[in-house]
C-alpha cells in the first residue's frame, strides 16, 4: 500500500521557540541542562505533530541544535585543530564554536544549500582523522521509540554530497578521504540496523548537478559497500531541488528507494522514468508536494501525476512525500490573522503541506467522497485568489507586456554618457562613495519601534530621520566623500521596504524560516500583480539633496533581489515577476530624477543566488535578469548616472552579465574573492564605472590607510583608472559609529595618495 513520508520538519517552532531557546543559552540565560531539556520538547513536539496528521513515515535526526552539515561533520569528529578538541563526545562549546566562532578561533564559513536561502556551516577536512563521535541517528531513532512509540526514518546527509560540500582538501584526496569516511557510514547504518531501523533516508542533493566520472565511480563505490556491509537496512537514497543527472546510474545503485523531486525536476525525472524506466526491486518516494514553495498544491493535479507514478512503479512501490524537507517553509498558516482570507486561503506551510501529503496519499489507496470533495475544495480555494483582483490587474500586465517587448537600452552608449556625466558631474578621479545604509543605532530602532508602536507620530519619526540624514550629511561632507547617499535610516530591511509601498505584497505575522543558524528570516510574499502606487523613496533622498552641494544617490533595491528574497507566486514565470518589479521600479526611478536626483543605485545582491542549478538554464536566467535591470534604469537621462551594488557571492564567473545590466558604475564586495575577481578582469576588460570594495565591512576592525592603498594599487592594475571608484565593500548599517568614521576616513585617505599617484599618470 502506498505510505506517506515526510523528508524533515521545520526546527525553529511555530513561535520560533527553538531560536529563542539557543539565544537564551548563548547569553547565558538557560543552563545547558534546561538547554537540552528545551530543545527535546520542542523536538518530540514536532514528531507528536506529524505523528498527530498520519504520516506513515516520520524522519529523525532531522532535527539540529544549529545545522545538520554541521552535525555530521561533528559526528565524525570533523573539527578543525583551532578548537582545540581533544576527542570524546563533543562539548556544545566546540559545537557552537565552529558554527559562531570563539575569542581565541574564527568560525568555519558557512554557505548556501543548493539554491535555497539555507546556509550551512563548510566542514573543514584539512587536517583533522574522522572518527565516530556518537551515532546521532541512532540516538535519535530511540527518542523517538521510547519517548513515542515512533518508528522514525533517520535523515543522515549522504557521503558524496558531504565530501562534495566540504573543503580543505584537494580533488587529488578525494578518493583517500572517501576510504576515511565510508567506514563511519558503515558503522552509523550497522548500528541503526542492529537496532531494527527499517528506512534510513540518506539525502544525496548533490546528484541532482553535474558529476564528473570520477563521482559516478565513487557514487557506486559508496553505495555497493554500504549494501554489502549492511544488508538488512532500507536505505532511500533522497535527491531533491532538481531532476537528476546521471538517472540509470542512480536508479541502478543497490538500494532499496530513491527519492525524486517532482516538483522542480518534474519534467527531467519523468522522462527519464518514462523512457528509461524504474527498477522493480526498488520503492518510488514521490516528491510531489513542494517543499520549498508557500503555495497549496492543486491536488487533482497532484494526484493525477500519483496516478501516472503508481502505474509506472505499482501503488505498493509509491511513498507520497515533499520534495524535499519542510526547512525551508514557515511552520503553519494556522495563525496568520491579518492575511486577505483569498490569500491565506491558498497557502499552505510545513504543517499544512503534511495534510496534503496524507490527503494525497488516501485520494490514492482509499478514494472515498469526502477526500474528493476535500481535494476538490482546495481547487476552488486555488481558483478564488486566481480570480482576485490582485492577479488581474490589467493595467499592470498591459504595461509590462508592450514594455517586455522592447529592448531598453539606454539613449546613449556608455561611452558617450561618461562623457557627458563627467561634464555634469566634475567628479575628481577616482570618486569616493559608500554603499548606501549608515550605521542603524540603538536610537534609530527604538525610534521606529516607537512609531510602529504609535508612540510617535508621523511628523515625529519624519523629523527624527531628517535629524539622521543631517548628521550624517555633515559627516560625509567633513569626512570628504564625493557622492554621498542618505543613510537608509527609514528602512529596516531593503526588500521589505519596498514591498510595503508597493501593491501585490503580502505580509505573514509568523512566517519565519531559517536562514542560518538561529538566524531566520520574513520573506514578504508576492502574490498579486505587483504595482507602484506612489513614490517610495522621494521624500528622504530629496531632503537628503537639499542638505548638500554634493551629489546624493537615490537607493533601491533592485527588480531581481527583491524577487529572489521573496516567496512568490507560481501561476505565473519568475521572468515576467521581474519584469513587474522592473516596471514598478522604473517609475521610482523616473520619481526620484523628476525630483532632480541625479545618481541612482539600484541594488542588486542578489542576482547570482538566483542561479539555476541546472547548468542548460543559467543563460536563460541571466539574461532576463539583466533585462530586468535595464527595464527600472534605462528611461533616464543620459546625464543622469546609474549605480549598481552587488555582494555576498563570487561573481567572477558572471561578469559578461555585469557588464549587460550597463549600470553607469558599479561597487562590488571584493574582501572575500579578492584573488578571483582581479583575475576575472584581467581576462576581460570592464569597460563601465567600477569600485571594488576595498575593505570588509562585516568586522567592526578599522583597516588601516596602507590596506586599503595595496587594495586600490591592485584593482589599478587591471582596471582603467578614469573608471575607477573607491568604496567599501558593503552597507554600513552593521557597524558602529566609530568605527565607520574612522575607516572612511581612512578609506579617503587611501584615495588622495592614488590620486597623487595617478594624476600624473593620468594626464601622460
Ligand atoms: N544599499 C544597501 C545598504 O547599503 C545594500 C545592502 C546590500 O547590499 N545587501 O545597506
Ligand atoms: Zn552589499
Amino acid at each position: 500500500m502506498t505510505k506517506s513520508s515526510a523528508l524533515g520538519y521545520p526546527r525553529i517552532g511555530a513561535d520560533r521557540e527553538w531560536k529563542k531557546a539557543l539565544e537564551a543559552f548563548w547569553a547565558g540565560k538557560l543552563e545547558e541542562k534546561e538547554f537540552h531539556a528545551r530543545l527535546q520538547e520542542i523536538r518530540l513536539d514536532h514528531l507528536r505533530k506529524q505523528q498527530a496528521k498520519g504520516i506513515d513515515l516520520i524522519p529523525v535526526n532531522d532535527f539540529s541544535y544549529y545545522d545538520h552539515i554541521l552535525d555530521t561533520a561533528v559526528m565524525f569528529g570533523i573539527i578543525p585543530k583551532r578548537f582545540a578538541y581533544n576527542g570524546g563526545s563533543v562539548p556544545l562549546s566546540v559545537y557552537y564554536g565552529i558554527a559562531r566562532g570563539t575569542k581565541d578561533a574564527a568560525a568555519s564559513e558557512m554557505t548556501k544549500w543548493f539554491n535555497t536561502n539555507y546556509h550551512y556551516i563548510v566542514p573543514e577536512l584539512n587536517d583533522v582523522s574522522p572518527a565516530l563521535t556518537e551515532n546521532k541517528p541512532l540516538i535519535a531513532y530511540r527518542e523517538a521509540k521510547e519517548k513515542l512509540g515512533i518508528e522514525g526514518k533517520p535523515v543522515i546527509v549522504g557521503p558524496l554530497t558531504f565530501l562534495k560540500l566540504s573543503k580543505g582538501y584537494d580533488q587529488s584526496e578525494t578518493d583517500a578521504w572517501l576510504d576515511r569516511l565510508l567506514p563511519l557510514y558503515t558503522q552509523v547504518l550497522q548500528e541503526l540496523a542492529d537496532e531494527g531501523v527499517q528506512w534510513v533516508q540518506v539525502d544525496e542533493p548533490i546528484l541532482v548537478t553535474k558529476l564528473n566520472d570520477a563521482d559516478v565511480q565513487r557514487l557506486n563505490k559508496i553505495y555497493s559497500t554500504l549494501a554489502t556491509a549492511v544488508p538488512g537496512l532500507n536505505i532511500m537514497l533522497q535527491t531533491y531541488f532538481e531532476s537528476v543527472e546521471n538517472y540509470e546510474t542512480v536508479v541502478s545503485l543497490p538500494v532499496q528507494g530513491i527519492g525524486l523531486d517532482f516538483v522542480h525536476g518534474l519534467a527531467g525525472n519523468l522522462q527519464s522514468i518514462e523512457t528509461s524506466g524504474f527498477p522493480e526491486d526498488k520503492v518510488l518516494g514521490a516528491g510531489v508536494i513542494d517543499g520549498r514553495g508557500i503555495w497549496k498544491a492543486s491536488l487533482q493535479a497532484k494526484l493525477k501525476l500519483l496516478h501516472t507514478l503508481a502505474e509506472l512503479v505499482t501503488p505498493e512501490r509509491l511513498i507520497v512525500q515533499s520534495s524535499c524537507s519542510l526547512l525551508h517553509v514557515p511552520v503553519t498558516t494556522e495563525r496568520e490573522a491579518k492575511l486577505s482570507v483569498e490569500l491565506k486561503n491558498a497557502l499552505a506551510f510545513a504543517d499544512e503541506k503534511l495534510d496534503e501529503i496524507v490527503l494525497l496519499t488516501k485520494g490514492l489507496t482509499s478514494p472515498n467522497a469526502e477526500i474528493t470533495a476535500q481535494i476538490n475544495e482546495a481547487e476552488r480555494k486555488l481558483q478564488a485568489l486566481q480570480h482576485s483582483e490582485d492577479r488581474n490587474r490589467t493595467a499592470v500586465q498591459e504595461a509590462v507586456a508592450s514594455i517586455s517587448v522592447q529592448e531598453p537600452n539606454r539613449s546613449q552608449p556608455f561611452a558617450e554618457r561618461h562623457v557627458a556625466q563627467q561634464d555634469k558631474w566634475q567628479l575628481p578621479l577616482f570618486p569616493t562613495t559608500t554603499i548606501g545604509s549608515f550605521p542603524q543605532s540603538a536610537e534609530v530602532r527604538k525610534a521606529r519601534q516607537l512609531w510602529r508602536k504609535g508612540e510617535l507620530n508621523n511628523e515625529q519619526y519624519e523629523a527624527f530621520i531628517r535629524e539622521q540624514i543631517d548628521i550624517w550629511i555633515k559627516i560625509q561632507e567633513e569626512i570628504g566623500i564625493d557622492v554621498l547617499v542618505h543613510g537608509e535610516f527609514e528602512r529596516t530591511d531593503m526588500v521589505e521596504f519596498f514591498g510595503e509601498k508597493l501593491d501585490g505584497f503580502a505580509f505573514t505575522q509568523y512566517g519565519w524560516v531559517q536562514s542560518y543558524g538561529s538566524r531566520c528570516v520574513k520573506p514578504p510574499i508576492i502574490f498579486g500583480d505587483v504595482a507602484f502606487i506612489g513614490e517610495m523613496t522621494v521624500e528622504e533622498t530629496k531632503y537628503a539633496q537639499s542638505q548638500t552641494q554634493r551629489p546624493v544617490k537615490g537607493m533601491l533595491t533592485g527588480p531581481i533581489t527583491i524577487m529572489n528574497w521573496s516567496f512568490v507566486r507560481e501561476d505565473i514565470a519568475r521572468e515576467q515577476i521581474a519584469y513587474q518589479l522592473a516596471y514598478a521600479l522604473r517609475q521610482e526611478v523616473e520619481a526620484l530624477e523628476q525630483a532632480g536626483i541625479g545618481m541612482i543605485q539600484v541594488d542588486e545582491p542578489a542576482v547570482r543566488e538566483g542561479l539555476p542549478l541546472k547548468e542548460n538554464e543559467q543563460a536563460d536566467y541571466l539574461a532576463w535578469a539583466v533585462k530586468a535591470f535595464r527595464i527600472s534604469t534605462c528611461t533616464v537621462q543620459e546625464t543622469t548616472q546609474i549605480h549598481t551594488h552587488m555582494c555576498y557571492c563570487e561573481f567572477h564567473d558572471m561578469i559578461d552579465s555585469i557588464e549587460a545590466m550597463d549600470a553607469d558604475v558599479i561597487s562590488i564586495e571584493t574582501s572575500r574573492s579578492h584573488g578571483e575577481l582581479i583575475h576575472s578582469f584581467e581576462l576581460n576588460t570592464y569597460k563601465l564605472g567600477i569600485g571594488l570594495g576595498v575593505y570588509d565591512i562585516h568586522s567592526p576592525r578599522v583597516p588601516s590607510v596602507e590596506e586599503m592603498s595595496s587594495m586600490i594599487e591592485r584593482a589599478l592594475r587591471v582596471l582603467d583608472p578614469e573608471l575607477f571608484w573607491i568604496n567599501p565593500d558593503c552597507g554600513l548599517k552593521t557597524r558602529g559609529l566609530e568605527e565607520t568614521v574612522a575607516s572612511l576616513r581612512n578609506m579617503v585617505d587611501a584615495t588622495r595618495i592614488a590620486r597623487a599617484n595617478h594624476a600624473t599618470a593620468a594626464v601622460l
